[in-house]
């Protein structure tokens, strides 16, 4: 496997852009060596400037479902931008996608489309504590919700601290505003409310944590999520941006059973463009501007190409048979990776929702952000690169989670099985 191009395009790229690229997972710093640099995809495969060619389970980072280069899309965004490529003002493209969203995710009564998760989350809370005019945000370690300045926080170990930033830039008066407590901890949480519901404004959740992996819900954590916020006038959102059209059609809200107040949308949603939206019950979307007084905008939001990407995946996915092919891949791989692991005899803990997986390189039950924290990071790198040399491309980090799509055959899965079966033998062998 040649990466001489890939090599040559990171050396130049380093010169240029921060890390030698434009968001900092894809410099392969949590397993070493150089990133592919990627000249084309198509289905389930990608293909690197070396002509090296991969089964894909990044997919972009969740958003094509549909696989690579979908006919469908390509052929609509190709009629699309014969007609011009932005607007700046309403079109019947926006109206159509707004349509599908509302029909699929009915906690959201209305939507307004955005850029990029980031701006959706970010908005979204804007609105909440426009809504309940109280300043303080709740999330749970682990959970991602976009680079917004109050969001990059993280917390001490034990019950809820004051927030304290993530990043340098971050001021150390807007972390905190945001509380943190471990996910899957509802004592932990009903005590939080029960003691600062005054200043609350909302609870903000992944409501299966995709940023550290794939960290299910205990029976019972999200239906307590629900019902405090529910009595305290808290707005409970789910960000979405993940679990959306990946842990069912209607996300992990449908799956789940629960209703938030607003929602969060990205990845899927644009089909493989820059989308994100963020909707929610009529009287806390009201307020939004133009209709009411909280102010957000967007010079390209409800881009015509960008929804027509997203249309056209919508209609994939409204069809009788996806969810039901998609789950069986996904049964597939499922059963094929846990019994590659067990063969070889590694200790490693699998987890799924829908179409988003990990599997974690510990022996423990992964349930929040410290125990996903138990994963041996260099032998997933070990995992990661020889997976990688057989021609399988999983996220070059232990906590991100894989995907499928509608495009991976039962042939790929196969492979894939093969490839991490052959992998993990030589890492137990060399120890
Ligand atoms: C990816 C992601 C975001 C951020 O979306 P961007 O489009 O990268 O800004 C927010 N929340 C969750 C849960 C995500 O997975």
């Amino acid at each position: 496997m040649g990466l001489k191009k890939s090599r040559l395009l990171f050396e130049k790229a380093l010169r240029l852009m921060p890390g030698g690229v434009n968001s900092p997972v894809r410099a392969f710093k949590a397993v070493g060596g150089c990133p592919l640099f990627i000249s084309k995809a198509k289905g389930s495969r990608i293909y690197d400037a070396d002509g090296n060619e991969y089964i894909d389970y990044v997919l972009s980072w969740g958003p094509l479902i549909l696989g690579h280069a979908h006919r469908a899309v390509v052929r609509a965004l190709k009629a699309a931008v014969e007609k011009g490529t932005s607007f700046g003002a309403p079109t019947a493209l926006e109206v159509e996608l707004a349509q599908m969203v509302v029909r699929t995710y009915p906690s959201m009564e209305k939507v307004r489309m955005v850029n990029s998760g980031t701006e959706a989350t970010m908005s979204a809370i804007r609105v909440a504590r426009g809504f309940t005019k109280r300043d303080k945000v709740v999330k749970f370690e682990g959970c991602y919700h976009g680079h917004a300045d109050g969001l990059l926080v993280k917390a001490g170990s034990g019950a809820a601290t004051f927030g304290i930033p993530d990043s340098p830039g971050v001021p150390a008066s807007y972390a905190q505003k945001t509380l943190t407590l471990p996910f899957n901890d509802s004592a932990a949480f009903k005590s939080l409310i029960e003691k600062e519901w005054k200043d609350i404004a909302c609870v903000i959740v992944e409501p299966v944590v995709g940023n550290i992996g794939c960290v299910l819900p205990k029976p019972g954590f999200l239906e307590k999520l629900r019902s405090e916020t529910k009595k305290y006038g808290i707005v409970l959102i789910f960000d979405e941006v993940m679990t959306g059209f990946r842990v069912a059609f209607g996300g992990a809200q449908a799956h789940y059973g629960i209703k938030p107040d607003m929602t969060c949308l990205g990845k899927v949603i644009g089909g493989g463009l820059p989308v994100g939206a963020y909707g929610g019950k009529k009287e806390i979307m009201s307020l939004v501007s133009p209709e009411g007084p909280v102010y957000q905008a967007g010079t390209l939001s409800g881009n015509p190409l960008a929804m027509t990407a997203g249309i056209e995946t919508m209609k994939v996915l409204a069809k009788k048979d996806t969810y039901k092919k998609l789950e069986k891949t996904m049964q597939h791989l499922e059963e094929g990776l846990k019994d590659a692991a067990k063969k070889a005899a590694a200790k490693t803990r699998f987890y799924r929702a829908g179409t988003m997986f990990c599997t974690y390189f510990t022996a423990f039950d992964v349930i929040d952000y410290a125990s996903a924290k138990t994963s041996d990071t260099v032998t997933f790198s070990q995992f990661f690169k020889g997976m990688l040399k057989r021609g399988i491309n999983l996220a070059p980090s232990q906590f991100e989670a894989g995907f499928i799509s509608l495009a991976h055959s039962r042939t790929d899965i196969d492979k894939t099985v093969d490839a991490a079966y052959a992998t993990l033998k030589a890492i137990m062998r060399n120890g």
